[in-house]
Protein backbone atom coordinates (compact mmCIF):
# COMPACT_ATOMS: atom_id res chain seq x y z
CA UNK A 1 0.00 0.00 0.00
CA UNK A 2 0.84 3.49 -0.76
CA UNK A 3 2.70 5.34 2.19
CA UNK A 4 1.19 8.55 0.55
CA UNK A 5 -2.80 8.57 0.95
CA UNK A 6 -5.91 10.68 1.92
CA UNK A 7 -7.51 8.91 4.72
CA UNK A 8 -10.23 10.61 6.17
CA UNK A 9 -10.11 10.21 9.94
CA UNK A 10 -13.89 11.57 10.38
CA UNK A 11 -15.05 8.47 8.21
CA UNK A 12 -12.61 6.39 8.07
CA UNK A 13 -12.49 6.42 4.08
CA UNK A 14 -9.19 6.83 2.06
CA UNK A 15 -10.15 9.22 -0.63
CA UNK A 16 -7.05 9.55 -2.75
CA UNK A 17 -3.73 7.48 -2.99
CA UNK A 18 -0.56 8.92 -4.27
CA UNK A 19 2.67 6.84 -5.98
CA UNK A 20 5.42 6.62 -3.68
CA UNK A 21 8.77 7.65 -4.77
CA UNK A 22 11.90 5.07 -5.08
CA UNK A 23 15.40 5.77 -4.29
CA UNK A 24 16.36 7.41 -7.52
CA UNK A 25 13.21 8.64 -7.68
CA UNK A 26 14.06 10.95 -4.42
CA UNK A 27 17.45 11.20 -5.87
CA UNK A 28 15.88 13.31 -9.37
CA UNK A 29 14.61 15.32 -6.41
CA UNK A 30 17.64 16.06 -5.45
CA UNK A 31 19.18 16.72 -8.65
CA UNK A 32 16.15 19.34 -9.52
CA UNK A 33 16.82 21.00 -6.03
CA UNK A 34 20.46 21.62 -6.35
CA UNK A 35 19.66 22.87 -10.10
CA UNK A 36 17.13 25.67 -8.73
CA UNK A 37 19.32 26.72 -6.05
CA UNK A 38 21.95 27.55 -8.18
CA UNK A 39 19.28 29.75 -9.88
CA UNK A 40 17.38 30.38 -6.56
CA UNK A 41 20.63 31.95 -5.18
CA UNK A 42 21.74 34.59 -8.16
CA UNK A 43 17.83 36.38 -7.73
CA UNK A 44 17.93 39.47 -5.68
CA UNK A 45 16.92 39.20 -1.82
CA UNK A 46 13.94 42.13 -3.04
CA UNK A 47 13.00 39.55 -5.86
CA UNK A 48 12.43 36.47 -3.70
CA UNK A 49 10.97 38.42 -1.33
CA UNK A 50 8.26 39.13 -3.96
CA UNK A 51 7.88 35.59 -4.45
CA UNK A 52 7.19 35.16 -0.63
CA UNK A 53 4.97 37.76 -0.88
CA UNK A 54 2.55 36.44 -3.71
CA UNK A 55 2.85 33.08 -1.67
CA UNK A 56 1.14 34.88 1.22
CA UNK A 57 -1.61 36.65 -1.00
CA UNK A 58 -2.38 32.99 -2.44
CA UNK A 59 -2.82 31.65 0.87
CA UNK A 60 -5.26 34.34 1.74
CA UNK A 61 -7.27 33.80 -1.24
CA UNK A 62 -7.13 30.18 -1.55
CA UNK A 63 -7.74 29.60 2.47
CA UNK A 64 -11.14 27.59 1.95
CA UNK A 65 -9.53 25.04 -0.49
CA UNK A 66 -6.32 24.93 1.74
CA UNK A 67 -8.68 24.54 4.82
CA UNK A 68 -11.20 21.94 3.44
CA UNK A 69 -8.15 19.93 2.78
CA UNK A 70 -6.85 19.44 6.37
CA UNK A 71 -10.67 19.55 7.48
CA UNK A 72 -10.36 15.83 5.54
CA UNK A 73 -6.76 15.04 5.78
CA UNK A 74 -6.24 15.15 9.50
CA UNK A 75 -9.27 16.27 11.05
CA UNK A 76 -8.85 19.68 11.91
CA UNK A 77 -12.14 21.71 12.27
CA UNK A 78 -12.85 24.04 9.25
CA UNK A 79 -12.57 27.21 11.58
CA UNK A 80 -9.39 26.29 13.08
CA UNK A 81 -7.72 25.42 9.47
CA UNK A 82 -8.80 28.61 8.26
CA UNK A 83 -6.84 30.35 11.19
CA UNK A 84 -3.85 28.00 10.76
CA UNK A 85 -3.80 28.71 7.08
CA UNK A 86 -3.70 32.27 8.00
CA UNK A 87 -1.23 32.39 10.36
CA UNK A 88 1.06 29.96 7.95
CA UNK A 89 0.26 33.25 5.35
CA UNK A 90 1.59 35.49 7.65
CA UNK A 91 4.48 33.48 8.38
CA UNK A 92 5.82 34.15 4.16
CA UNK A 93 4.07 37.57 4.60
CA UNK A 94 6.69 38.33 7.76
CA UNK A 95 10.01 37.22 5.94
CA UNK A 96 8.92 38.98 2.75
CA UNK A 97 9.21 42.37 4.54
CA UNK A 98 12.17 41.44 7.14
CA UNK A 99 13.85 39.22 4.96
CA UNK A 100 16.29 41.97 2.70
CA UNK A 101 17.28 43.53 6.15
CA UNK A 102 17.70 40.41 7.90
CA UNK A 103 20.40 39.43 5.14
CA UNK A 104 22.37 42.28 5.11
CA UNK A 105 26.21 41.73 5.90
CA UNK A 106 27.21 43.16 9.14
CA UNK A 107 29.78 44.89 9.37
CA UNK A 108 33.15 44.37 12.03
CA UNK A 109 34.78 47.64 13.76
CA UNK A 110 36.44 48.63 10.62
CA UNK A 111 39.85 49.77 11.18
CA UNK A 112 42.04 51.56 8.82
CA UNK A 113 41.66 50.05 5.68
CA UNK A 114 41.23 46.93 6.68
CA UNK A 115 37.81 45.86 6.47
CA UNK A 116 35.94 42.99 7.94
CA UNK A 117 32.37 41.74 7.11
CA UNK A 118 30.10 39.28 8.22
CA UNK A 119 27.54 37.68 4.90
CA UNK A 120 24.59 35.82 5.28
CA UNK A 121 25.19 33.13 2.26
CA UNK A 122 22.53 30.37 1.52
CA UNK A 123 23.99 26.80 1.77
CA UNK A 124 21.98 24.78 -0.86
CA UNK A 125 19.48 22.00 -0.43
CA UNK A 126 17.94 21.33 2.20
CA UNK A 127 15.36 18.05 3.55
CA UNK A 128 12.13 19.07 5.64
CA UNK A 129 10.57 16.43 7.42
CA UNK A 130 6.98 17.41 8.85
CA UNK A 131 4.25 16.11 10.77
CA UNK A 132 0.44 15.86 9.90
CA UNK A 133 -1.21 18.26 13.18
CA UNK A 134 -0.41 21.82 11.37
CA UNK A 135 0.40 20.53 7.37
CA UNK A 136 1.07 24.43 6.39
CA UNK A 137 1.93 26.01 9.45
CA UNK A 138 5.09 23.30 10.34
CA UNK A 139 6.11 23.71 6.23
CA UNK A 140 5.87 27.53 6.56
CA UNK A 141 8.12 27.82 9.68
CA UNK A 142 10.87 25.84 8.15
CA UNK A 143 10.54 27.32 4.07
CA UNK A 144 9.64 30.81 4.76
CA UNK A 145 12.57 31.38 6.23
CA UNK A 146 14.57 29.08 4.19
CA UNK A 147 13.59 30.48 0.74
CA UNK A 148 14.17 34.11 1.97
CA UNK A 149 18.07 32.99 1.88
CA UNK A 150 18.10 31.57 -1.32
CA UNK A 151 18.21 27.75 0.20
CA UNK A 152 15.73 25.06 -1.55
CA UNK A 153 13.71 22.88 -0.15
CA UNK A 154 12.59 19.24 -0.24
CA UNK A 155 9.34 18.51 1.75
CA UNK A 156 9.19 15.13 3.02
CA UNK A 157 5.45 15.41 4.83
CA UNK A 158 3.63 13.01 6.38
CA UNK A 159 1.89 10.11 4.86
CA UNK A 160 -1.14 11.49 5.16
CA UNK A 161 -0.70 14.91 3.91
CA UNK A 162 0.27 14.45 0.38
CA UNK A 163 -2.32 16.76 -0.45
CA UNK A 164 -1.98 19.25 1.56
CA UNK A 165 1.94 19.48 0.52
CA UNK A 166 0.64 19.33 -3.58
CA UNK A 167 -1.23 22.31 -2.72
CA UNK A 168 1.82 24.09 -0.80
CA UNK A 169 4.08 23.24 -3.70
CA UNK A 170 1.22 24.25 -6.35
CA UNK A 171 0.84 27.88 -4.65
CA UNK A 172 5.04 28.34 -4.21
CA UNK A 173 5.60 27.57 -8.23
CA UNK A 174 2.64 29.87 -9.02
CA UNK A 175 4.10 32.43 -7.05
CA UNK A 176 6.94 32.68 -8.88
CA UNK A 177 9.42 30.18 -7.11
CA UNK A 178 11.61 28.08 -10.34
CA UNK A 179 10.82 24.76 -10.61
CA UNK A 180 12.87 22.60 -8.05
CA UNK A 181 12.87 25.29 -5.24
CA UNK A 182 10.09 23.40 -3.58
CA UNK A 183 10.12 19.94 -3.99
CA UNK A 184 6.64 17.57 -2.27
CA UNK A 185 9.12 14.91 -1.81
CA UNK A 186 6.86 11.48 -1.53
CA UNK A 187 9.65 9.49 -0.36
CA UNK A 188 8.76 6.91 2.55
CA UNK A 189 11.00 7.44 5.47
CA UNK A 190 12.83 3.92 4.48
CA UNK A 191 14.40 6.35 1.72
CA UNK A 192 14.92 9.16 4.12
CA UNK A 193 18.74 8.05 5.09
CA UNK A 194 19.52 7.72 1.25
CA UNK A 195 18.51 11.51 0.80
CA UNK A 196 20.22 12.88 3.39
CA UNK A 197 23.61 10.90 2.47
CA UNK A 198 23.53 12.61 -0.74
CA UNK A 199 26.36 15.59 -0.41
CA UNK A 200 24.08 18.12 -1.95
CA UNK A 201 21.59 17.47 0.73
CA UNK A 202 23.21 20.50 2.92
CA UNK A 203 20.65 20.04 5.91
CA UNK A 204 17.44 18.68 7.71
CA UNK A 205 14.94 19.98 9.81
CA UNK A 206 12.55 17.13 11.29
CA UNK A 207 9.21 18.31 13.00
CA UNK A 208 7.53 15.26 14.97
CA UNK A 209 8.25 12.33 17.38
CA UNK A 210 11.57 11.46 19.18
CA UNK A 211 11.80 7.92 17.34
CA UNK A 212 11.96 9.82 14.01
CA UNK A 213 14.22 12.84 15.61
CA UNK A 214 16.34 9.87 16.52
CA UNK A 215 16.20 8.43 13.12
CA UNK A 216 16.95 11.77 11.10
CA UNK A 217 19.70 13.09 13.70
CA UNK A 218 21.38 9.34 13.13
CA UNK A 219 21.21 9.91 9.45
CA UNK A 220 22.44 13.37 9.63
CA UNK A 221 25.44 12.56 12.03
CA UNK A 222 27.10 10.26 9.52
CA UNK A 223 26.85 12.28 6.98
CA UNK A 224 28.05 15.41 9.07
CA UNK A 225 24.85 17.46 7.76
CA UNK A 226 23.34 20.19 10.17
CA UNK A 227 20.29 18.78 11.65
CA UNK A 228 17.60 20.85 13.88
CA UNK A 229 14.60 18.88 15.71
CA UNK A 230 11.44 19.68 17.27
CA UNK A 231 9.82 16.95 18.95
CA UNK A 232 7.29 16.47 21.75
CA UNK A 233 6.63 18.15 24.55
CA UNK A 234 4.56 17.98 27.92
CA UNK A 235 4.26 21.58 28.59
CA UNK A 236 3.17 22.15 32.40
CA UNK A 237 0.69 25.46 33.07
CA UNK A 238 0.76 26.93 36.64
CA UNK A 239 -1.86 28.59 37.87
CA UNK A 240 -1.21 30.64 40.79
CA UNK A 241 -4.43 32.23 41.20
CA UNK A 242 -7.21 33.46 39.16
CA UNK A 243 -9.64 36.19 40.18
CA UNK A 244 -12.09 35.01 37.66
CA UNK A 245 -11.81 31.02 37.99
CA UNK A 246 -14.48 30.36 35.29
CA UNK A 247 -12.52 31.88 32.45
CA UNK A 248 -9.49 30.87 33.22
CA UNK A 249 -10.70 27.23 33.37
CA UNK A 250 -11.99 27.63 29.78
CA UNK A 251 -9.36 29.54 28.87
CA UNK A 252 -7.25 26.37 29.93
CA UNK A 253 -9.91 24.05 28.17
CA UNK A 254 -9.79 25.78 25.15
CA UNK A 255 -5.89 25.93 24.65
CA UNK A 256 -5.89 22.14 25.63
CA UNK A 257 -8.61 20.96 23.13
CA UNK A 258 -7.43 23.04 20.37
CA UNK A 259 -6.47 20.58 17.63
CA UNK A 260 -8.01 18.07 19.43
CA UNK A 261 -5.00 17.99 21.65
CA UNK A 262 -2.80 17.73 19.05
CA UNK A 263 -0.13 20.06 19.93
CA UNK A 264 3.48 19.90 20.58
CA UNK A 265 3.10 22.63 22.97
CA UNK A 266 -0.13 22.00 23.84
CA UNK A 267 -1.20 22.70 27.88
CA UNK A 268 -0.91 18.91 28.94
CA UNK A 269 -0.35 19.11 32.67
CA UNK A 270 -2.12 21.66 34.37
CA UNK A 271 -0.81 22.60 38.22
CA UNK A 272 -3.62 24.76 40.11
CA UNK A 273 -3.52 26.29 43.49
CA UNK A 274 -4.73 24.59 46.21
CA UNK A 275 -7.15 27.39 47.28
CA UNK A 276 -9.09 27.26 43.58
CA UNK A 277 -7.95 23.87 43.14
CA UNK A 278 -12.33 22.31 42.83
CA UNK A 279 -13.52 25.12 41.76
CA UNK A 280 -10.96 25.58 38.71
CA UNK A 281 -11.41 21.50 38.01
CA UNK A 282 -15.66 21.75 38.56
CA UNK A 283 -15.11 24.62 35.79
CA UNK A 284 -12.63 22.97 34.21
CA UNK A 285 -15.04 19.58 33.47
CA UNK A 286 -17.64 21.80 32.53
CA UNK A 287 -16.11 23.20 29.86
CA UNK A 288 -14.58 20.13 28.62
CA UNK A 289 -17.88 18.36 28.66
CA UNK A 290 -19.80 21.03 26.33
CA UNK A 291 -16.96 21.15 23.87
CA UNK A 292 -18.80 20.44 20.37
CA UNK A 293 -17.14 17.40 19.15
CA UNK A 294 -17.74 16.61 15.31
CA UNK A 295 -17.10 16.82 11.76
CA UNK A 296 -14.31 18.85 11.16
CA UNK A 297 -16.38 20.72 7.97
CA UNK A 298 -18.92 21.69 10.04
CA UNK A 299 -18.43 25.29 10.63
CA UNK A 300 -19.84 24.48 14.43
CA UNK A 301 -16.97 22.03 15.34
CA UNK A 302 -15.31 22.63 18.00
CA UNK A 303 -13.03 19.88 17.94
CA UNK A 304 -12.85 17.04 15.09
CA UNK A 305 -11.44 13.48 15.25
CA UNK A 306 -7.60 12.71 16.14
CA UNK A 307 -5.80 12.68 13.01
CA UNK A 308 -6.05 8.48 12.53
CA UNK A 309 -7.29 5.44 14.66
CA UNK A 310 -3.94 4.27 15.33
CA UNK A 311 -3.17 7.48 17.22
CA UNK A 312 -6.48 7.29 18.84
CA UNK A 313 -6.13 3.68 20.10
CA UNK A 314 -2.28 4.74 21.36
CA UNK A 315 -3.81 7.32 23.18
CA UNK A 316 -6.70 5.41 24.88
CA UNK A 317 -3.39 2.58 25.92
CA UNK A 318 -1.57 5.51 27.92
CA UNK A 319 -5.13 6.57 29.65
CA UNK A 320 -6.53 3.10 30.41
CA UNK A 321 -3.04 2.60 32.11
CA UNK A 322 -3.62 5.65 34.24
CA UNK A 323 -6.92 4.57 35.25
CA UNK A 324 -6.15 1.12 35.89
CA UNK A 325 -3.30 2.45 38.43
CA UNK A 326 -5.85 4.51 40.16
CA UNK A 327 -6.10 7.32 37.97
CA UNK A 328 -9.70 9.50 38.01
CA UNK A 329 -11.84 10.47 35.19
CA UNK A 330 -14.03 13.22 35.13
CA UNK A 331 -15.45 13.22 32.21
CA UNK A 332 -14.95 10.91 28.58
CA UNK A 333 -11.76 8.64 28.99
CA UNK A 334 -12.91 6.44 25.98
CA UNK A 335 -12.90 6.30 22.42
CA UNK A 336 -16.46 7.81 20.89
CA UNK A 337 -18.55 4.88 19.13
CA UNK A 338 -19.08 5.41 15.32
CA UNK A 339 -16.43 5.88 12.42
CA UNK A 340 -13.85 7.53 12.89
CA UNK A 341 -10.42 8.45 15.28
CA UNK A 342 -13.15 10.37 17.60
CA UNK A 343 -11.77 10.46 21.32
CA UNK A 344 -14.20 11.87 24.02
CA UNK A 345 -12.57 14.64 25.75
CA UNK A 346 -11.41 14.01 28.69
CA UNK A 347 -10.00 15.06 32.08
CA UNK A 348 -7.71 13.11 34.60
CA UNK A 349 -6.54 13.73 38.08
CA UNK A 350 -4.64 11.67 40.47
CA UNK A 351 -1.65 10.87 37.75
CA UNK A 352 1.06 9.04 39.86
CA UNK A 353 4.76 8.18 38.45
CA UNK A 354 4.27 4.51 38.38
CA UNK A 355 1.75 5.35 35.43
CA UNK A 356 2.77 6.11 32.27
CA UNK A 357 0.80 9.37 31.53
CA UNK A 358 3.35 10.66 34.61
CA UNK A 359 6.54 11.32 32.09
CA UNK A 360 4.81 10.71 28.47
CA UNK A 361 3.20 12.98 25.89
CA UNK A 362 -0.77 12.08 25.75
CA UNK A 363 -0.80 13.94 21.93
CA UNK A 364 -4.59 14.19 22.21
CA UNK A 365 -7.87 15.41 23.73
CA UNK A 366 -6.88 14.44 27.67
CA UNK A 367 -6.12 17.28 30.48
CA UNK A 368 -3.87 16.34 33.32
CA UNK A 369 -5.05 18.22 36.75
CA UNK A 370 -2.90 18.40 39.46
CA UNK A 371 -3.36 19.76 43.09
CA UNK A 372 -0.68 22.61 43.71
CA UNK A 373 0.36 22.97 47.24
CA UNK A 374 3.74 24.00 46.73
CA UNK A 375 4.53 26.26 43.89
CA UNK A 376 8.60 25.42 44.18
CA UNK A 377 7.13 21.59 44.61
CA UNK A 378 5.23 22.08 41.05
CA UNK A 379 8.12 23.49 39.43
CA UNK A 380 9.94 20.08 40.19
CA UNK A 381 7.60 18.23 38.88
CA UNK A 382 6.87 20.10 35.77
CA UNK A 383 11.12 20.30 34.63
CA UNK A 384 11.04 16.84 36.11
CA UNK A 385 10.09 15.93 32.72
CA UNK A 386 12.45 14.50 29.73
CA UNK A 387 10.58 17.92 27.31
CA UNK A 388 11.36 21.38 27.82
CA UNK A 389 9.31 22.51 24.74
CA UNK A 390 7.34 25.57 26.75
CA UNK A 391 5.34 25.87 29.89
CA UNK A 392 3.25 28.77 31.14
CA UNK A 393 2.88 30.72 34.41
CA UNK A 394 -1.06 32.16 35.51
CA UNK A 395 -1.36 34.64 38.18
CA UNK A 396 -3.42 38.14 38.53
CA UNK A 397 0.20 39.48 39.12
CA UNK A 398 2.36 39.14 36.14
CA UNK A 399 5.21 40.01 38.22
CA UNK A 400 4.74 37.02 40.69
CA UNK A 401 4.08 35.06 37.63
CA UNK A 402 7.02 35.60 35.53
CA UNK A 403 9.79 34.86 38.49
CA UNK A 404 8.16 31.68 38.69
CA UNK A 405 8.02 31.10 34.44
CA UNK A 406 11.93 32.29 35.02
CA UNK A 407 12.39 28.60 36.71
CA UNK A 408 10.85 26.53 34.02
CA UNK A 409 13.33 24.48 32.35
CA UNK A 410 11.97 25.13 28.40
CA UNK A 411 13.24 26.86 25.20
CA UNK A 412 10.02 29.25 25.80
CA UNK A 413 8.47 30.35 28.82
CA UNK A 414 5.08 32.30 29.01
CA UNK A 415 2.72 34.46 31.46
CA UNK A 416 -0.53 34.77 31.09
CA UNK A 417 -0.78 33.01 28.14
CA UNK A 418 0.12 29.62 26.47
CA UNK A 419 1.72 28.36 23.56
CA UNK A 420 1.34 31.89 21.21
CA UNK A 421 3.18 31.72 17.94
CA UNK A 422 3.94 34.65 15.81
CA UNK A 423 6.62 34.83 12.59
CA UNK A 424 8.87 37.32 14.51
CA UNK A 425 9.34 34.75 17.81
CA UNK A 426 11.78 32.44 17.99
CA UNK A 427 10.18 28.29 18.41
CA UNK A 428 12.10 24.98 19.80
CA UNK A 429 13.11 23.31 23.09
CA UNK A 430 15.67 21.82 25.31
CA UNK A 431 16.24 18.38 26.31
CA UNK A 432 14.57 15.52 24.46
CA UNK A 433 12.37 18.40 22.72
CA UNK A 434 14.85 19.00 20.05
CA UNK A 435 17.36 21.41 19.44
CA UNK A 436 17.73 24.19 17.45
CA UNK A 437 14.81 26.82 16.46
CA UNK A 438 12.63 27.65 13.97
CA UNK A 439 11.71 31.51 13.23
CA UNK A 440 12.79 34.67 13.83
CA UNK A 441 16.55 35.56 13.31
CA UNK A 442 17.50 32.34 15.58
CA UNK A 443 15.31 30.43 12.98
CA UNK A 444 17.15 32.10 9.52
CA UNK A 445 20.58 31.45 11.16
CA UNK A 446 20.17 27.88 11.55
CA UNK A 447 21.00 26.64 7.67
CA UNK A 448 22.95 29.96 6.32
CA UNK A 449 26.63 30.33 5.43
CA UNK A 450 27.65 33.06 8.25
CA UNK A 451 30.53 34.08 5.83
CA UNK A 452 33.90 36.17 7.06
CA UNK A 453 35.00 38.64 4.29
CA UNK A 454 37.79 40.47 5.10
CA UNK A 455 39.15 42.71 2.74
CA UNK A 456 43.21 44.09 3.54
P1 LIG B 1 6.14 10.79 13.35
O1 LIG B 1 7.29 11.39 14.04
O2 LIG B 1 6.19 9.35 13.00
O3 LIG B 1 5.83 11.61 12.00
C1 LIG B 1 6.32 12.91 11.75
C2 LIG B 1 7.05 12.93 10.40
O4 LIG B 1 8.23 12.13 10.50
C3 LIG B 1 6.23 12.34 9.25
O5 LIG B 1 6.55 13.02 8.07
C4 LIG B 1 6.76 10.91 9.20
O6 LIG B 1 6.55 10.31 7.96
C5 LIG B 1 8.22 11.14 9.47
N1 LIG B 1 8.97 9.99 9.94
C6 LIG B 1 8.58 9.03 10.80
N2 LIG B 1 9.58 8.15 11.01
C7 LIG B 1 10.62 8.56 10.26
C8 LIG B 1 11.93 8.06 10.04
N3 LIG B 1 12.37 6.98 10.64
N4 LIG B 1 12.72 8.72 9.17
C9 LIG B 1 12.30 9.82 8.56
N5 LIG B 1 11.07 10.34 8.72
C10 LIG B 1 10.24 9.73 9.56
O7 LIG B 1 4.85 11.10 14.20
P2 LIG B 1 3.54 10.22 14.36
O8 LIG B 1 2.58 10.67 13.37
O9 LIG B 1 3.80 8.78 14.37
O10 LIG B 1 3.11 10.66 15.82
C11 LIG B 1 3.66 9.98 16.93
C12 LIG B 1 4.03 10.92 18.04
O11 LIG B 1 4.96 11.89 17.60
C13 LIG B 1 2.88 11.74 18.58
O12 LIG B 1 2.10 11.00 19.45
C14 LIG B 1 3.62 12.88 19.22
O13 LIG B 1 4.11 12.48 20.47
C15 LIG B 1 4.80 13.10 18.29
N6 LIG B 1 4.54 14.18 17.32
C16 LIG B 1 5.01 15.42 17.61
C17 LIG B 1 4.76 16.47 16.76
C18 LIG B 1 5.26 17.83 17.05
O14 LIG B 1 4.62 18.80 16.64
N7 LIG B 1 6.42 17.98 17.68
C19 LIG B 1 3.95 16.30 15.55
C20 LIG B 1 3.53 14.94 15.30
C21 LIG B 1 3.83 13.95 16.18
P3 LIG B 1 5.37 9.24 7.71
O15 LIG B 1 4.10 9.90 8.05
O16 LIG B 1 5.52 8.95 6.25
O17 LIG B 1 5.68 8.08 8.60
Amino acid sequence: MSNYRTENPTTGEVERTFDDLDRDGAIAAVDRAQAAHEQWREIPAEQRADVLRRTADLYDERSEELARTIAVEMGKPLKQAKGEVQLAGSIYRWYADHGPQMLQEEQLDPQGALRSMVQMEPVGVLLGVMPWNYPYYQVARFAAPNLMIGNTVLLKHAGICAASNALIEEILLQAGLPDGGFVNLLAPSRIIPDVIADPRVQGVSLTGSEAAGASVAEAAGKNLTKSVLELGGSDAMLVLDAADVEAMARTAAKARLSNSGQACNSPKRIFVADEIHDDFLAALTRNVEKTVVGDPLDEATQMGPMSSTQARDDLHEQVQDAVSKGATVHTGGAPQDGPGAFYAPTVLTGITPDMRAWDEELFGPVVMVYRMTDVSAALEQANASTYGLSGSVWSDDPEKAAEVANRLDVGMAYVNEHGTTLPGLPFGGVKRSGYGRELASDGMHEFVNRKLVRVA
